[in-house]
């Protein structure tokens, strides 16, 4: 109906202009939709843990003559106030990289730094897991950004890497420079030998909440967020993030980001002359 009359009022402009008009308004619909169901989901993902919570808090509340049971019920609610905890940061987090001009403090940013601060963000799942991690190709390589962004992008992959993966396998991290026709880029890849993706997930990752097994994923401490936020600090870097994946047998994402020359990173050196 909105299209049809806007349609009508413009049509002597011309068809081209009306074919945008329409456009517009079916983009303008989508975008609408999407921020409806985000709002949607988030809620829903809100009441998952908050509901929880109350009935625990309840059942502590009848058990108060059964301290056995009430340290039971405590420790769940732990779990549950972690994994709010968890979804609250993560979405702080995204709406930070939607947000912010990533651009506007980017600086070079070093790498192996990089890597091993998302290497200590996974740690503890590291050592329960009883993985090997591995880091090699990041000496003397430095992308162009945001260090923050940078961080929580390579940290989630890291993270969702040793998540996704059973005990006492081994999760790479690769860095190398590539030349590229509009300047060269670092590849950062991380490679796990966990479960895969199938072809037909590996399209809806990247969606915000979008998540192959839920329960796994909460389970987890997965928010569903992290591969979004990832795409996100990617595109407004210049780069990409991309996955290649064989189900059963493991997954690598690869992080392209433009490069930084190293001698940007350098105090400025005083003018011979002056
Ligand atoms: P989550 O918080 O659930 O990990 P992400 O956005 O980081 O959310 O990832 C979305 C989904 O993609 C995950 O729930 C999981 O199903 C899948 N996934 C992400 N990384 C991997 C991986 N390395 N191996 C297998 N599956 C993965």
């Amino acid at each position: 109906g909105e299209a049809l009359a806007v349609s009508a009022r413009v049509a002597p402009l011309g068809s081209r202009l009306v074919l945008l008009l329409v456009e517009d308004l079916t983009e303008a619909r989508r975008i609408e939709a999407v921020r409806r169901d985000f709002v949607a989901n988030v809620s829903h993902e809100l009441k998952t843990p908050t509901g929880a919570l109350s009935l625990l808090s309840e059942a502590v509340m009848d058990a108060s003559d059964d301290p056995e049971a009430v340290t039971r019920f405590a420790g769940r609610m732990q779990i549950e106030a972690t994994r709010l905890t968890n979804l609250v940061q993560e979405l702080i987090d995204l709406s930070r990289v939607q947000n912010d001009d990533p651009l506007e403090d980017a600086e070079p940013v070093r790498v192996d730094e990089l890597v091993a601060e998302a290497m200590d963000r996974s740690r503890h799942a590291v050592s329960t897991k009883n993985i090997t991690m591995a880091a090699g190709g990041t000496d003397g390589l430095y992308v162009w950004g945001n260090r923050g962004q940078l961080a929580a992008a390579l940290g989630n992959l890291v993270e969702n890497a040793v998540n996704y993966s059973p005990a006492r396998t081994r999760v790479g991290i690769a860095g190398r420079r590539i030349s590229a026709p509009g300047g060269d880029l670092v590849e950062i890849a991380v490679t796990d030998q966990g479960i895969g993706i199938s072809e037909k997930d590996r399209e809806r990752i990247f969606e915000r909440f979008y998540r192959v097994d839920p329960a796994r994923s909460r389970a987890t401490g997965g928010t569903g967020l992290g591969l979004a936020i990832v795409k996100h600090v990617a595109a407004s870097h210049g780069g990409e993030v991309t996955v290649w994946s064989s189900e059963g047998q493991g997954s690598t994402f690869t992080l392209r980001l433009p490069e930084a020359a190293a001698s940007r990173d350098r105090s400025p050196v005083a003018a011979p002359d002056d």
